[in-house]
């Protein structure tokens, strides 16, 4: 066993200090296994679930590295969607914290291209972005590579599968190659492999256990016969177990709105995600999710991998999933920390197979349980807690949690308690409050104001 403690590792003082205020007090398998490696230098492959702490894993590794005083791009990131893009941008502020002046830049698409571009002429040290764009940037000439000396992929199998392969290859021909590579992946198809021979040099590979602590996750499985059923055996289980939070994996676009679009007609606070949304609705989508407003995300896998959701009570499976990984994936997001969660998965005669080669993955038998009474179906629909509130002021309007927080708060106003989180954009601020306050919240916010302004101020629906 590697020793857990992040004191073992040589990182600077300033890193480690800020670890311990972070509350990251021993590091993860997967840190523990590649951490010394990345600190000396190595090439890894590192296959982890999600929740691992992947990001902290390179992200250490990076910024121990980095030359602050010479301002040039030295680290790439490369990320499938720009959710995860903005997370590993995120997470790598936050272990930075301690580092004076590391600019990180994201540059994905679904955002105006002037503004990067200009961000790009001031300059930065780390950028994280998603291959399409990244590969626009190159070829506008608005990005220069040439003083890159860590190049990270992660959710490497998500790229492949997502096309990325060509804009990857084009990518990395304008890196040099005097560099340190790091390919962080879930699963790990042979692709992965091919391109782990093509970019990585002697790497050293870490695979942390893909089966989540398996006694923490009660499995559920049920028979269906066809589409209707599905959704009823769905409608049942959310009737039966009222989870907080739970998440429905559907395997295409499509199937995930119809199946979130029937929800809502029943009444339940559900979201979708998936790849057709405009950018706006998936990042309002996250934040009602996350912050409770909506106790239902619907989800492709594509849409929901690698997203760091706290806490899911239940994983749905809307169809089995067509690899066993991807299940073992799906279903280790709830169970988090200690707490039991539950996973139900789907089938019917067709994809009978796929729970044959599942209890061969898993080496146990499973199986198919009753669905609970139909008289389940009576009972009314349980509601979020939460809703949201968006007013239009920001950062850019220097707009701070405090000031919003002192506006509902004040004479009359809500109680501390009522309040979930704020999340703070450039021009607009996400503010959970309790759906039982909603009005009172709306009131004080539309007639009082926030940082001597007023702002415009909706509810999120
Ligand atoms: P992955 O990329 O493997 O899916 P993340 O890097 O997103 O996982 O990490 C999941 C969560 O765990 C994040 O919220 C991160 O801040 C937290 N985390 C990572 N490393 C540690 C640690 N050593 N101690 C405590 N929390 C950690
Ligand atoms: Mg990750």
């Amino acid at each position: 066993m590697s020793d857990s403690n992040f004191s073992s590792l040589p990182l600077q003082t300033a890193i480690l200090d800020n670890l311990s205020t972070l509350g990251y007090q021993s590091m993860t398998d997967i840190q523990a296994q590649s951490l010394p490696a990345i600190l000396s230098g190595q090439d890894i492959i590192a296959q982890g679930k999600t929740g691992s702490g992947k990001t902290a894993a390179f992200g250490l590794g990076l910024l121990n590295k980095l030359q602050v005083k010479k301002f040039r791009i030295q680290t790439l990131v490369l990320c499938p969607t720009r959710e995860l893009a903005d997370q590993v941008a995120k997470e790598i502020r936050k272990l930075a914290r301690a580092i004076h002046n590391i600019k990180v830049l994201t540059l994905c698409g679904g955002m105006p291209f002037g503004p990067q571009v200009g961000s790009l002429e001031h300059g930065a040290h780390i950028i994280v972005g998603t291959p399409g764009r990244i590969e626009d940037h190159l070829g506008r000439g608005t990005l220069s590579l040439e003083n890159v000396d860590t190049l990270v992929l992660d959710e490497a199998d998500r790229m492949l599968e997502m096309g990325f392969q060509t804009a990857l290859d084009n990518i990395i021909s304008h890196i040099p190659s005097q560099r340190q590579t790091l390919l962080f992946s879930a699963t790990f198809p042979k692709q992965i492999q091919a391109i782990a021979n093509q970019y990585l040099q002697a790497p050293k590979v870490v695979k942390v256990e893909s089966t989540h602590a398996s006694n923490s996750i009660s499995q559920h499985f049920y028979h269906v016969e066809n589409d209707e059923q599905r959704l009823t055996a769905i409608r049942l289980l959310l009737l039966t177990h009222k989870p907080e939070s739970s998440v429905i994996f559907c395997n295409t676009k499509k199937e995930t709105q119809s199946v979130a679009d029937k929800l809502a007609n029943d009444g339940f606070g559900v979201v979708a995600l998936h790849g057709d949304l405009e950018q706006r609705d998936r990042d309002q989508t996250l934040v009602r999710f996350a912050n409770k407003s909506a106790s239902i995300l619907v989800a492709t896998d594509v849409a929901a991998r690698g997203l760091d959701i706290e806490s899911l009570d239940a994983v749905f499976n809307y169809h089995i999933a067509h690899d066993s990984e991807v299940h073992i994936h799906r279903v280790g997001r709830t169970g988090r920390a200690g707490s039991t969660g539950y996973a139900f998965s789907l089938f019917n005669d067709k994809e009978r197979y796929k729970v044959g080669l599942l209890e061969d993955y898993l080496e146990r038998t499973i199986e198919a349980e009753i669905l609970p009474d139909s008289k389940v179906l009576q009972s009314s629909v349980f509601l979020p807690k939460m809703t949201t509130i968006q007013i239009d002021g920001g950062k850019k309007q220097k707009v701070r949690p405090g000031d919003i927080v002192g506006a509902l708060t004040g004479e009359n106003g809500l109680a501390f308690e009522q309040l979930g989180k704020i999340q703070l954009g450039a021009n607009w601020a996400y503010i959970a409050v309790e759906k039982m306050v909603a009005r009172k919240a709306l009131n004080k916010l539309t007639h009082g104001k926030v940082k001597g302004r007023s702002f415009r101020v909706r509810e999120l629906n």
